[in-house]
């Protein structure tokens, strides 16, 4: 039998971190090379063949479009390589799902990519990075999982990187989906399916941005008047991202600023600071009358990343972009 050919491509992350020992608890992410953690995974005996490439190994916190440019390249080159059947991505989980839904609406869905981490680091006692490494194995050699877009393998679980978030700072179980649930429940000799591949054959969505425009995220809060509006349109964004209270509410001030930015061309998208909610437009606020975008299902971070992608793809008009939050 031969064995699926997977490209394991690092980043660094809790996944590759070290330096607590068993009990400790400061620790330092991507601290263990990607060739370190192959060889620990050589171990396991994984019913795969790995071909390690080390695209960075840093914190998540501190990705940007470097590491998403060169990531994005390594995976438009597997996916045009037929000895290549899939993509393992580790990475660390604080921007897990900004990565993952970057990456979601700018490749095509004809290879399974996988993201996956770790919450503890590889030398804590219960490490769990192991563990979600052979569960991203078996998701990404199975036969069913190409055609759903890039997924997180966190927890036992698959979820779709559209709908993933970090929901919990520490707990092994740290990810929440919305608006839908799962993709499947994993384990490392057993993978369930919730339902068939939904996004079969999809070519790229969007082109990878060349550069990122700078676009930033609000959050709003009691009491807060219009002038941060009016600093971040002072360091030139191209597009602000409101976290609002509820469905994406803001004092009426912040709300008449942020309708003016709108005005001059500046994208603004509402969403909430709410964990799980979709935000519809013309609820509470005007949207119509106001100029703004109503970020629908997604979150403050993953509104900013679809944001930046449609503005650096060259769209401008608000009902566009309205229209791809819709589809987001
Ligand atoms: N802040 C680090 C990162 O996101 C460690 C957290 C983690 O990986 O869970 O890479």
């Amino acid at each position: 039998m031969t064995l699926p050919r997977i490209l394991v491509l690092g980043t660094g992350g809790t996944i590759a971190g070290a330096g607590s020992g068993a009990t400790g608890a400061a620790y330092r992410p991507g601290d263990l090379a990607l060739g370190t953690l192959i060889a620990h995974l050589d171990a396991l005996n994984l019913a795969a063949e790995l071909v390690p490439q080390d695209i960075a190994q840093i914190g998540s916190q501190d990705i940007g479009w470097t590491q998403w440019r060169a990531l994005h390249a390594a995976c438009v080159a597997a996916i045009a390589d037929p000895a290549v059947d899939g993509i393992i991505i580790t990475h660390g989980t604080d921007t897990a799902e900004e990565t993952g839904y970057l990456l979601d609406l700018t490749l095509p869905t004809a290879k399974p990519i996988v993201l996956v981490g770790a919450m503890r680091a590889a030398d804590a006692v219960g490490a769990d990075g192991m563990r979600n490494f052979a569960n991203a194995v078996r998701v990404v050699s199975d036969r069913e999982s190409c055609g759903r877009g890039v997924m997180l393998v966190m927890g036992d679980a698959v979820l779709a990187a559209r709908d993933a978030r970090k929901a919990a700072t520490s707990a092994i179980d740290a990810f929440r989906t919305f608006p839908r649930g799962p993709l499947a429940r994993v384990m490392p000799a057993t993978l369930d399916w919730f339902g068939p591949p939904h996004r079969r054959n999809e070519g790229a969505r969007y082109a990878f941005p060349q550069a990122l425009p700078r676009v930033a995220i609000l959050t709003a809060g009691a009491g807060m008047d219009a002038a941060p509006v009016e600093a971040l349109l002072g360091i030139g964004c191209k597009g602000v991202v409101l976290a609002g209270m509820g469905q994406g509410n803001a004092p009426a001030s912040v709300l008449a600023a942020l309708s003016r930015a709108a005005a001059r061309g500046v994208q603004v998208v509402r969403s909430a600071r709410v964990d799980e909610g979709i935000v519809d437009r013309n609820v509470e606020v005007d949207d119509d009358a106001l100029g703004l975008v109503a970020a629908r299902a997604l979150g403050p971070a993953k509104a900013r990343i679809l944001l930046m992608v449609l503005i650096a793809n060259g769209m401008t008009d608000a009902a566009h972009i309205q229209a791809a939050f819709d589809g987001g």
